[in-house]
């Protein structure tokens, strides 16, 4: 026999499209779909208002999946990693970041990830396999809940920067992106909604062609091809060019303003040709630069530039009128902070 479906991960048009391919009216979508989003439920045998025939079908055919938080962990500045097991045993992180004016969750998109950015603890996991968007969706109402209880404050921002690359399960994420604004789900504002991406060309393209309301972030690193090319792979394929074609595309659509996240590195990316390939870049369409703290993930290659480094890089960027700000990382001693998810915790439980 098939293997039963997760029913949270379809979108209301494929339940519809369900829903006519077995015969049964359209509103049937509806119908199910407030079950399980407005509503909660985790029985079909609940779904009082379809018939018993039809609800015993839909078990035969689907599962509802919930997300468990298997472990918290609380950093001494507030922040909150959780370890979410999935239906299949997986584990991916999320964490929740308080700030005076906010409380940001931090989004996993893929279990592992297959981008090998030579800095990322993520991607030693490798990637294993894309998350529907319902499991997407409840790392974020986990995380609303925590702020809720820990902080009695509301979740007000999300970022997909947890483990990685939105960009290659493009679909479930926008679906889970639907389900977090629309009105059915959480009704969040899009606006509050960041997606940061390696930079996929193709995909901002699309993005731009789908009209999508929420913010974009790119984590540059280096605007010098002989740089990326050697700490990011993924330029190889997709250089600055190409990539640079698809921002001024994003921005001639969207009109939304371009995030680039940036670490600086000693002798990698702090020299005065980095700083000023970075501030002609940004001069190409509107944007404000990120400098990312780094994390150390082992002893090796990469250590954080000097904060001389990072003068140099606010002043010419000031030049230039670009606005740029460090960004200090948070969740450090429980191992949260940007590219530092890696289930440490797992791997170490398993080995
Ligand atoms: N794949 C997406 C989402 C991951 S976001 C992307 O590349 O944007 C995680 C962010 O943390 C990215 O900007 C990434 O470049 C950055 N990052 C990865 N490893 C890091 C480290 N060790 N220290 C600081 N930032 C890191």
């Amino acid at each position: 026999m098939a293997e039963k479906k997760d029913i949270r991960a379809l979108t209301k048009d494929e339940l519809r499209e369900y829903f006519i391919s077995i015969g049964e009216k359209p509103f049937r979508a509806q119908q199910v779909y407030e079950w399980l989003w407005q509503k909660g439920h985790k029985s079909f045998e609940e779904m009082t208002n379809l018939s018993l025939e039809l609800r015993q079908k839909l078990e035969e055919n689907f599962v509802i999946n919930h997300i468990r938080v298997d472990e918290m962990q609380r950093s001494s500045d507030g922040t909150i990693k959780n370890a979410v097991r999935l239906h299949d045993g997986k584990i991916v992180e999320s964490v929740l970041i308080p700030t005076d004016k906010r409380i940001t969750a931090c989004i996993s998109s893929q279990v592992g990830c297959s981008l090998d950015c030579t800095f990322c603890a993520t991607a030693r996991l490798k990637r294993m396999r894309n998350l529907n968007a319902d499991e997407i969706y409840d790392q974020v109402v986990a995380i609303k809940n925590e702020a809720e209880n820990f902080y009695g404050r509301p979740l007000t921002n999300i970022v997909f920067m947890g483990m990685g690359e939105p960009l290659m399960n493009y679909h479930n994420v926008l679906n889970a992106i639907d389900k977090i604004t629309s009105l059915e789900g959480l009704g969040m504002s899009p606006k509050r909604i960041t997606l940061s991406t390696v930079g996929l060309a193709k995909m901002i393209r699309k993005l731009a062609d789908d009209e999508v309301k929420f913010r974009l972030a790119v984590s540059l690193h280096s605007a010098r091809d002989e740089v990326r090319d050697r700490i990011m792979p993924i330029n190889l394929k997709n250089p600055l060019p190409e990539l640079a074609d698809a921002l001024r595309y994003w921005y001639q659509k969207t009109k939304s303003k371009v995030t680039y996240e940036y670490v600086v590195w000693k002798d990698i990316n702090d020299k005065p040709e980095d700083i000023q390939a970075l501030a002609k870049f940004c001069k190409m369409i509107p944007c404000k630069v990120n400098l990312i703290e780094y994390n150390p993930i082992d002893e090796g290659e990469f250590q954080q530039a000097d904060s001389q480094a990072l003068n140099d890089y606010l002043n010419s960027l000031k030049e230039v009128g670009i606005v740029a700000k460090v960004r200090h990382s948070r969740g450090k001693d429980i191992d949260a902070a940007c590219g530092q998810l890696a289930n440490k915790n797992e791997i170490a439980g398993t080995a």
